[in-house]
């Protein structure tokens, strides 16, 4: 395994996506105070998982991102990737190179890839776990760490002689066995406490299931009777709703007759109706015609009235000649034929008044129809 290549962006003073090749031909990088040189170890530790901002040189982890300078703005985010050859599988990881990568914001949030699979810190650790790089590892070594490691307590020391010697894994798996085992042996305590607890409650536990017991058959018994209840009560349900159903078809049949009565009603009352109307008009011309009629009678009334003038006229006439003719019988036979004409002329005078009678009975019956 070797460490192929560093690409960083955004990551402290490296604002540009910055590619580190590390061939053969490089053994080391060197440059004036200040130039940035330890930033690439803090980006290759960083990317390995460094959680403590210290360790990086910096007050927070904010500050691994670019914060800008007089002449650049800030960035939003930090990345760096670190390429591994793995053709050895000195990482348990089958592929022949290995990228990792980790990203960070501003905002606080961070993501972390193994060839471009987003993976969690968890899986970043494990991948490094014995191989000399990662957490405890000793590859990279800072400024002023080879005397801060002899200067160590000998248990300290022996956290960096064990990740070189390849066994801090199993170290860790025993650490975690050896909790775990804890752990188990106080819960047997509890258990053991529990138990002891149980027992004592076991015989007011015995007279309690006996209860529980009788309750039990009490209860199905009462599910029985009340399942035969539920039966009978169903039963008289049905019988209630089919009676029902048929008193609704026998209603709905005599509404529906009522019904037709009532439209043969409408239809009905719209005849009389019709013919109410059409008396109405017959009646008004009977009203018309006999209004007519006794403007006629009037007329006629009138005219008789005349006719008896005349009649009274003519009797006082004749009176008058019957009693000239009286006095003068001898007078010639041209006043006999005088008198007979004035007789004819009477008697259709007569005549008229007979007929003028008889219109006015036919008119006074027609009245009273
Ligand atoms: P020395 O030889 O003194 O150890 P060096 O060459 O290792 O120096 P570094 O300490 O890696 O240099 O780089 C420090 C430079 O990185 C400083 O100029 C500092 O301004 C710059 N720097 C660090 N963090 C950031 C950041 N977040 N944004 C911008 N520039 C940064």
């Amino acid at each position: 395994m070797y460490l192929k290549s560093l690409e960083v962006q955004g990551f402290k003073s490296f604002p540009d996506k910055t590619l580190i090749r590390f061939g053969d031909d490089i053994t080391a990088i060197v440059g004036p105070n200040g130039s940035g040189k330890s930033n690439i170890s803090d980006a290759i530790l960083w990317v390995m998982g460094e959680q403590s901002s210290k360790t990086l040189r910096g007050a927070k982890m904010e500050d691994v991102i670019f914060g800008g300078t007089q002449k650049r703005p800030a960035v939003g985010f930090a990345e760096a990737t670190l390429t591994l050859d793995n053709t050895d599988r000195a990482l348990s990881y089958d592929a022949d190179e290995v990228m990792v990568t980790r990203r960070y914001y501003r905002s606080g949030d961070g993501e972390y890839y193994i060839n471009k699979q987003s993976a969690r810190l968890k899986d970043i650790h494990e991948l490094f776990m014995d191989t000399g790089l990662g957490r405890e590892g000793y590859s990279n070594i800072g400024q002023g760490r080879i005397d801060e490691i002899l200067s160590l307590k000998s248990g300290d020391r022996r956290e960096i002689f064990e990740e070189a010697a390849g066994i801090s894994k199993y170290r860790h798996r025993k650490e975690d066995t050896e909790r775990k085992l804890a752990q188990t042996e106080d819960n047997l305590l509890r258990i053991g406490d529990k138990v002891s607890e149980l027992e004592l409650q076991l015989e007011p536990l015995k007279v309690q299931s006996e209860k529980a017991r009788k309750y039990l058959e009490l209860k199905d018994e009462l599910q029985g009777v009340e399942i035969a209840v539920w039966l009978d009560t169903l039963d008289k349900l049905s019988a209630a709703a089919k009676k029902a159903e048929e008193d609704y078809a026998s209603a709905s049949f005599v509404l529906q007759q009522a019904h037709d009565d009532l439209d043969a009603l409408y239809a009905k009352a719209e005849t009389l109706t019709q013919t109410l109307r059409e008396k109405d008009g017959e009646l008004e011309t009977v009203r018309v015609k006999v209004n007519m009629l006794q403007s006629t009678h009037q007329q006629l009334e009138g005219q008789m009235a005349v006719l008896q003038g005349n009649v009274e006229n003519n009797n006082a006439n004749i009176r008058r000649i019957e009693e000239e003719l009286k006095g003068q019988e001898d007078r010639s036979s041209g006043v006999v034929a005088q008198i007979e004409q004035t007789e004819a002329r009477i008697r259709e005078a007569d005549a008229l008044i007979a007929r003028k009678e008889a219109d006015l009975e036919q008119l006074q019956l027609e009245l009273t129809t």
